[in-house]
This record gives C-alpha cells, sequence and structure tokens, in this order.
C-alpha cells in the first residue's frame, strides 16, 4: 500500500513539533504528538479487522474521532463518519450500506454519504490518491500572514467540506480549530471560541457565513488575524461578498466550486471588490491545476467557449463512484483516455477560463449549503403509511411538501412532520408540509413539477392555510 502524502506530512510534523496545537474544539485541544500516537493507537486497534474494510464513526464529532480517522488513512481502511444530526434510521441506513460491502474497499480513503434520490444516502467512494491530489493542488491557497495559519471551520466530518480545513490544516502542520454546530449554533459561545481562535482561513459555506452577518460584532474585533474566505457548496450571492468584504476589509475571498464527487472542489477563484460590486452572478472558478472542465450538450456533445450544458468533471480529483450502486455509478462517471471524468448535474457555461453555475438539471437542490435530493424526501414522505403522494420543492431557502394522504386517513401535517423526523436528518426535513387532494399531473398523467412547484412557492407565501399546513 502507497504511503499518503497527507499522513507522511502530518507524521513528519508530530516528529519535528510534537507539543505544537493541532486541533482545537470547544474546551479541548490536541497536539500533533497525541495525534499520531492516538492514531497509532487506532492502527493497532484495527490490526486484527480486515485488511481494508470501511471503518464507521458515530456523530460524536470530538477530536478523538480525528486521530481515529487518520488511523484509518495511515492504516488503508476508509473511514465513513455518520452525520451526527441524523436519526437512527438513517444513520442504519448508512451502517447497512456499509456492512454490506462485505468485502474490503482497498484505495479508499472516504465514503461520504449523501442525500440519495431513492430515499437512502448514497455513499461516494474517494480514494487516498484523490485526497492526496486535492490536497497538493490547494496546498499555498491560505495566504501566508504573519505568524502561524489558523483554520476555522464547523462542517460535521460527514460532509465533504470539512475535507479541507482538516486534512490540508493538518497536512501543512497548521492549526486547526473546529466549531461544534452539532447542537445548533450558540452565538456567544462560539463568538468567544472564534475570538480566541486567532484564525486566518475561515471555510465554510456561504449560509454560514450568512448566519454570522447577524451578529454585530462579528468582524476584525472578533477575528482580526482573518485572512481568508474561503466558500464552496452553494451560490456565492454578490451581496453577501460584499457584506463580509466591508466588514473584513482586509481578508481575501474565494469561490469555489466542486461536487463530493469531486473530492471537495474542482475550479476556485478569488472574488475581488469590483466584482462583487456590480452585484452579477459571481463565477465558480477555473479548474485547480490538473483538473479539466468540460461543458455537455444532452447528446454529450462538447459545447463551445459561453454556451451553457452540463458541467463534466475531469481529472484525479474524480472518485471512484457510489458504493453499490453500479448502474449509478456507469451513469455519472466515465473514463476517456484514461482520464476519469463525472457529469455533475450542474449546468453552467466557461467563459474566458473561468466556470459559471447556471443551476441544476434535475431535482437536487441547496438548502443553506445542504444537498438535499427532493426524491429523497418525496420517498420517506411516501414510507409512511398514511401517505399516498408526496411533492416537495424550494420555495426562497425553504423547503417544503405537498402531501396527498389515503382516504379516510385522519393524519395531520404536523403529525406526519413527526413521523418524518424519525427517518431524515434536519437538512432534508421540509419546513411546511401542506395536505392537499391530489397532486397536479401533466397530461401525460406524471406530477406536474411546475406546477407543484407554484402552488408550493404560493402556500410557503403563507396565502392559503385553510389545510393545517405546519
Ligand atoms: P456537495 O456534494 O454537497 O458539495 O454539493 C455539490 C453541489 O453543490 C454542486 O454539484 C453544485 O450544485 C453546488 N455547488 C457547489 N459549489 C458551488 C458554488 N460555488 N456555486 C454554486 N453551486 C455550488
Amino acid at each position: 500500500m502507497k504511503e499518503m502524502t497527507l499522513t507522511r506530512n502530518i507524521l513528519a510534523q508530530a516528529a519535528a513539533t510534537p507539543g505544537k496545537v493541532a486541533l482545537r474544539m470547544g474546551g479541548a485541544r490536541m497536539t500533533y504528538g497525541e495525534l499520531a500516537k492516538k492514531a497509532r493507537q487506532e492502527v493497532e486497534l484495527l490490526s486484527a479487522w480486515k485488511k481494508h474494510h470501511p471503518v464507521i464513526f458515530p456523530g460524536d464529532r470530538g477530536l478523538d474521532t480525528v486521530a481515529g480517522m487518520l488511523g484509518c488513512l495511515l492504516s488503508g481502511r476508509p473511514y465513513v463518519a455518520l452525520d451526527p444530526a441524523a436519526p437512527v434510521l438513517r444513520q442504519d441506513q448508512v451502517i447497512q450500506d456499509v456492512e454490506d460491502a462485505g468485502e474490503d474497499l482497498p484505495g479508499l480513503a472516504y465514503l461520504m454519504y449523501t442525500s440519495g434520490s431513492t430515499g437512502r444516502p448514497k455513499g461516494v467512494e474517494i480514494t487516498r490518491d484523490n485526497l492526496d491530489f486535492f490536497l497538493g493542488a490547494t496546498r499555498t491557497l491560505p495566504p501566508e500572514p504573519p505568524g502561524e495559519a489558523v483554520w476555522l471551520a464547523h462542517a460535521p466530518w460527514s460532509f465533504d467540506l470539512s475535507v479541507l480545513p482538516l486534512w490540508q490544516g493538518l497536512s501543512r502542520g497548521d492549526r486547526v480549530v473546529w466549531l461544534d454546530t452539532a447542537r445548533g449554533v450558540d452565538f456567544p459561545r462560539l463568538g468567544e471560541e472564534m475570538a480566541a481562535s486567532g484564525a486566518t482561513c475561515w471555510v465554510s459555506t456561504p449560509s454560514f457565513a450568512r448566519l454570522w452577518m447577524r451578529d454585530p460584532g462579528f468582524g476584525p474585533e472578533m477575528l482580526p488575524r482573518l485572512a481568508l474566505f474561503f466558500f464552496c457548496g452553494e451560490v456565492l450571492d454578490p451581496g453577501l461578498a460584499l457584506a463580509l468584504m466591508d466588514r473584513f476589509p482586509r481578508a481575501r475571498m474565494v469561490n469555489a466550486y466542486g461536487p463530493t464527487e469531486a473530492t471537495v472542489a474542482a475550479s476556485l477563484t478569488a472574488i475581488p471588490w469590483e466584482l462583487a460590486e456590480k452585484g452579477e452572478a459571481l463565477p465558480v472558478g477555473r479548474p485547480l491545476a490538473g483538473v479539466s472542465l468540460a461543458i455537455a450538450g444532452e447528446e454529450g456533445d462538447l459545447r463551445p467557449e459561453g454556451e451553457e450544458g452540463e458541467i463534466l468533471i475531469g481529472g484525479p480529483g474524480v472518485g471512484r463512484g457510489y458504493r453499490g450502486l453500479p448502474s449509478l455509478t456507469r451513469e455519472r462517471f466515465f473514463q476517456r483516455d484514461g482520464v476519469s471524468w463525472y457529469r455533475t448535474g450542474d449546468i453552467g457555461r466557461l467563459e474566458g477560463g473561468q466556470l459559471w453555475f447556471h443551476g441544476r438539471r434535475d431535482l437536487q437542490v441547496k438548502r443553506r449549503g445542504c444537498r438535499v435530493e427532493l426524491g429523497d424526501v418525496e420517498e420517506n414522505l411516501l414510507a409512511l403509511p398514511q401517505v399516498t403522494g408526496a411533492a416537495a420543492g424550494l420555495g426562497g431557502d425553504r423547503l417544503g411538501a405537498l402531501v396527498v394522504t389515503a382516504p379516510g386517513s385522519r393524519v395531520t401535517a404536523s403529525g406526519l412532520m413527526a413521523a418524518l423526523k424519525e427517518r431524515l436528518p434536519p437538512s432534508l426535513l421540509p419546513q411546511r408540509i401542506f395536505l392537499v387532494d391530489s397532486l397536479p399531473v401533466t397530461s401525460q398523467g406524471k406530477l406536474d413539477r411546475g406546477a407543484a412547484g407554484e402552488l408550493l412557492r404560493a402556500r410557503m407565501k403563507g396565502g392559503l392555510r385553510k389545510d393545517g399546513g405546519v
């Protein structure tokens, strides 16, 4: 088994400066020496297991989990972090899926589970080479302020945005500060942690930064060393970008784009003030060195510069596929001239070397930075015994669902919501459920998505409330 550059770097740092703080979370901290020691203990513990069998880490995001995940990378076993906010049933689906792997999964760094349109989470297989490639391509990203680089992030380890600050931070021998948001965002407590962090490099979705804009104390007094906002995972609105630049005039801003399937990010670009000030859609970047981007038409034909189509990502960051889903893997992943490619389902265009994001060609949406397959919400509603029809959709950043129940059923919208909470994590839960007699259909008798979406948005505006929507 080839040693990873990532693990070699971390162990070298531990040997050189064992007393240096590697990680901080709440009141807990771990030095590079402790991290390496605990990771080696994990390797010992795992030695009795199948050689490359994935190892599941429960939702607890404590620092020991990081040492455990590092132990996995050292021993050649992929790690799988469970979403701490997901209900037991959803976590069990992931555990079951991993157990079904049965045989070993050599060459993988981790399996990352994301919303699946069939109503179950799907596991993206990211290899050790994918991860090393991505870290190599983004190693010089943080500006070098005088003194130590400190990363600040909060995404759970089950979300691929955790990969950059965690593994890049540790690979570079920097300090990594994690905000524990598993039980919500406690502004005073997290504000104090931020102020004590000395952070130079912020990594989050734009939604998380937007949340902090509500706090008048969020500014250079709280984060005096902040030199970089790194955003990825959803549209960065120019208004938010400008508001952040106003508060943090000395911090640079980077907008990055990419799906979990291509290892965190495939492209990125700096967003200067002059660009955000125009108030127009912001670009999502130029490809990372070694990554290729292409735009494909309906027939798979490649589109010329400036034309819109599906974004294809090629290169060493493209993962192996979906665990246990060979036909979906064949549909979305392909090889051409020895290069791995992924069909993102995103619509975009390339112009002047920059990529622009125009939305999706399917039923995947982003809500507060979290990936939501509308089919996932609908299938889980349909799994409830009283439900005979369901259509989910977004209204602004709020998720809603129209639901038809079986004749004679006395279930209420809030009863359905309670039942759904047992099945879906908060990121996939509709804020509003509306009981309707029937769903709009097309002339072919299929669900009319356009009409259902309009109905949902009208109801979510609060116009029609006869139905006891919650
Ligand atoms: P995830 O796998 O959770 O990272 O979600 C990936 C999806 O998020 C992409 O396929 C895009 O639809 C969306 N996305 C990622 N980065 C951006 C960005 N900078 N701007 C707009 N959408 C983005």
